[in-house]
This record gives C-alpha cells, sequence and structure tokens, in this order.
C-alpha cells in the first residue's frame, strides 16, 4: 500500500577511517526511499536547491519512487551536512550543517499524494514534519524520526508532533535527550507518555528495541556485519525497510518490521552513500533475513 515520505535529501561529505566521501547524495529522505522501495512503492516528497548536482531520475532509475514531490526550489540552496565517524563507526560528530531549504515553506504534498496510508516523516524540522502531515487525508500508520539538533531546538515542535504519531524511531542517546533520562526503559516509558504508541529505539550495532504502550517489548541484535565503511544512512534504511514491510503486509508486524530494517540497514553501511543499497536486490535481503532469523533463534 501507498508509503509516503518526506524528509532532507541532502549533499553528504561523510569522513570514516575508511576513507572520504565529497558531496555525496545523502539526507534521510534519500536513504528512506532506496531502503523502503524494495518492499512497496515510495512517495517523496522533498525540496532542493538550484545547487543540487544529482539526478534523481537517475538516482531511482530500478526503483518504484513517486518523484512528483519533489521540488526544485531555483533560489534556494540544498541542505548541506558534513560528518566524521569515530574509530568505533558507531559515533560521529557533526562537522557542518547548512540548513538552506530546510529553514523554508515544506514543501506541498501533491494530490495524488494525501491518500497515503503509510507516512514516514523522516528526519527534519519537526515544524515541517507537522505540516506535511496534515496535508494527508487519513493514514492508518505513521512514524517519524529525529535527532538531537532537533529535540535540543525545537523541543516544543517536537512534543506537538509525538501527539499525531502512532510510532517514534529515535536512537539511543537521542530517546535519552528527549526523555531526560539515563534508563533507556524509562526513556521509552516517558516518550511513550508524551504521546505515541510504540517507539522503536536504535542501538547503532547492539540492535534495537520496540515498547509500546501496552507494556509489550521486543529486542533484536543487529546483524553481525563484518563489512562497516560508512554507518551514515543506517538509521533511516532501518526505517525505511521497517516501514516499506510494514505497508507491504498492511499490518503492524513490528518483530518482523524490525528484522527487515536490521538487514536492510546491513547493506547501507557496507559502503559509502547509497551505493550499499544500489548494488543489492530484494532476494539478498531475504537471504540476510533467514540468517538473522537462525543467528537470533534459540
Ligand atoms: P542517519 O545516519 O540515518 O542518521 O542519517 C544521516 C543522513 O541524515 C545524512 O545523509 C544527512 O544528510 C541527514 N541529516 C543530518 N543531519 C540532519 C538534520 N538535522 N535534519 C535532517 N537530515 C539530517
Amino acid at each position: 500500500m501507498s508509503l509516503l515520505v518526506t524528509g532532507s535529501i541532502a549533499i553528504d561529505t561523510v569522513k570514516t577511517p575508511y576513507g572520504v566521501s565529497e558531496e555525496c547524495i545523502g539526507g534521510s529522505a534519500v536513504y528512506f526511499s532506496m531502503a523502503a522501495s524494495f518492499f512497496a512503492p515510495v512517495r517523496l516528497i522533498g525540496a532542493i536547491g538550484s545547487d543540487c548536482p544529482f539526478d534523481f531520475a537517475e538516482v531511482f532509475a530500478k526503483r518504484d519512487v513517486d518523484t512528483r514531490g519533489l521540488e526544485v526550489r531555483q533560489h534556494s540552496k540544498t541542505f548541506r551536512w558534513m560528518g566524521t565517524y569515530f574509530d568505533n563507526m558507531d559515533d560521529r560528530k557533526t562537522d557542518y550543517i547548512e540548513l538552506n531549504v530546510l529553514a523554508e515553506d515544506p514543501p506541498k504534498v501533491p494530490a495524488a499524494f494525501k491518500d497515503s496510508k503509510y507516512v514516514f516523516l523522516a528526519n527534519t524540522a519537526p515544524s515541517l514534519q507537522l505540516q506535511l502531515l496534515q496535508q494527508i487525508h487519513k493514514p492508518i500508520f505513521t512514524a517519524a524520526d529525529t535527532m538531537d539538533f532537533w529535540i535540543e531546538g525545537h523541543f516544543d515542535d517536537l512534543t506537538m508532533l509525538l501527539k499525531k504519531i502512532n510510532c517514534l524511531i529515535i536512537n539511543e542517546d537521542e530517546a535519552k535527550l528527549l526523555a531526560n533520562e539515563h534508563n533507556l526503559i524509562k526513556a521509552a516509558g516517558k516518550i511513550l507518555s508524551m504521546g505515541t504508541e510504540v517507539v522503536i529505539i536504535k542501538k547503532g550495532e547492539s540492535g534495537s528495541v520496540v515498547c509500546d504502550a501496552g507494556g509489550n517489548r521486543f529486542v533484536l541484535p543487529a546483524y553481525p556485519a563484518a563489512e562497516v565503511i560508512d554507518p551514515t544512512g543506517a538509521g533511516d534504511s532501518f526505517a525505511g525497510g521497517l516501514m516499506g514491510y510494514i505497508a507491504q503486509a498492511g499490518k503492524t508486524d513490528f518483530a518482523t518490521a524490525v528484522a527487515y530494517g536490521t538487514v536492510v540497514a546491513s547493506f547501507t553501511i557496507a559502503d559509502f552513500s547509497i551505493n550499499g543499497l544500489t548494488s543489492i536486490n530484494r532476494s539478498d535481503i531475504d537471504k540476510r533475513f533467514e540468517a538473522l532469523r537462525k543467528l537470533t533463534s534459540f
């Protein structure tokens, strides 16, 4: 079923212990769309400036990604992000950020996209996430991601957003920051009390935890990947695999969805930018999904 995403479309520069990838394609909505399109058709909403060097028809050439919601703003500049990973490859620092189009009005949702049933509000300004969500008629399931930058600077918008979504997908440090709580399970409880029904916490190479308002919990380790070159986009690819599966299956089976998210993220981190996702197909994902199932059953 229809899966809509909005988020950042970025010109990234990424440094890892394995090298530097300059001015490459990135952004939360791009990673998400690539990942989710293995499972379900994706409708992409986003904005770029006239400086954007990427040809999106080429980027999504072999994917079922509808780019009618992509706005090219002639007098604006594309969002830019530069980050450096530490030797453990799990922690990173943002060296530089230029919001550009992300500080402007949100992109418009084309009329043909307003009936989308599954919605993912990938990492972008919470005010843009809220305004986008208001344009969708009757979504069945809505999830969002955020990060420290927005938690620290746009907390009020974020708390409004939490009341309007079904699920927050967030990383461990950000969950603790958002809840102002060091214990992860207590942090999850506090986030659930802010309004969302489910919180999925990503713990990098330690896997992920799902907690819902009914007290149910599910934990899954990460796929034990030997190849880790550039972790950028792992979180967005995790969300893409997870939401793609939910849109395809038409049900919120979080255990299977989290397992697919985990597997897709393990391919993303094997190469710079989106290259880890352009070089695989659905059967590679399914094979690794079965391997993860064997590794985690006892
Ligand atoms: P992830 O590694 O999954 O957290 O996603 C990394 C991607 O998020 C990069 O491609 C960045 O361009 C993008 N990004 C970084 N900071 C922000 C931000 N504040 N808002 C939206 N997207 C961002």
